[in-house]
């Protein structure tokens, strides 16, 4: 797909996220008005485009939990000339990072064997599926990040902040009291 001249084009994506932080984004309510002004949006949930293109900004949700993830952000890191990270999944792993706490072994076991009360294991096999990692990682475990945006989710101002600010060229900042981890 080409890019319309003028416009900052912009993709994103959700790995192991909840997809919150993206609905942070709608959250900007009517300036969504301005911003397709500004950008228009390639790969992402909010087109349903599946093939990224060579894009400005990739804005990543979610932490890094199984090899298709891993495609993705490598992918996105490949054809996006800024990458930016947004909330705490991706920052630092958030909620999918608690089962780093259990060995992969004791996660399956609970999730497909002990929690729904089965005599046999019913753990799925098919190759077609993403191989589930050991660990879960932060995004920047995996691929450079150029920006990240904290809480759970970022607060749709801060995220309007962030994107008007790489839009025309500058760089984000934000007041102490505007960045938060919750
Ligand atoms: S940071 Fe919070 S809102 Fe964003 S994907 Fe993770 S759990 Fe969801």
């Amino acid at each position: 797909m080409n890019n319309t001249p003028g416009k900052i084009r912009i993709a994103t994506t959700s790995l192991a996220g909840c997809f919150g932080c993206h609905m942070s984004i709608l959250d900007i309510d009517e300036k969504i008005i301005d911003l397709v002004e500004l950008v228009e949006f390639d790969r992402t949930p909010l087109t349903d485009i599946k093939e990224i293109g060579e894009c400005d900004i990739g804005i990543i949700e979610g932490a890094v939990a199984n090899s298709e993830n891993v495609e993705v952000l490598q992918e996105f890191r490949k054809h996006c000339k800024t990458v930016v990270a947004i909330g705490a999944c991706a920052l630092n792993g958030g909620i999918p990072a608690m089962r780093n706490h259990y060995s992969l072994e004791e996660c399956l076991k609970e999730s497909y064997v002990d929690g729904m009360g089965l005599d046999k294991p019913l753990i799925p096999s098919d190759p077609e599926l993403p191989m589930i990692l050991n660990e879960v990682h932060p995004v920047q475990d995996v691929v450079k990040v150029d920006y990240v945006l904290p809480g759970c989710p970022p607060t749709a101002d801060m995220i309007w902040d962030a994107l008007t600010a790489l839009i025309e060229g500058r760089e984000p900042s934000f007041s102490l009291d505007e960045v938060r981890y919750d």
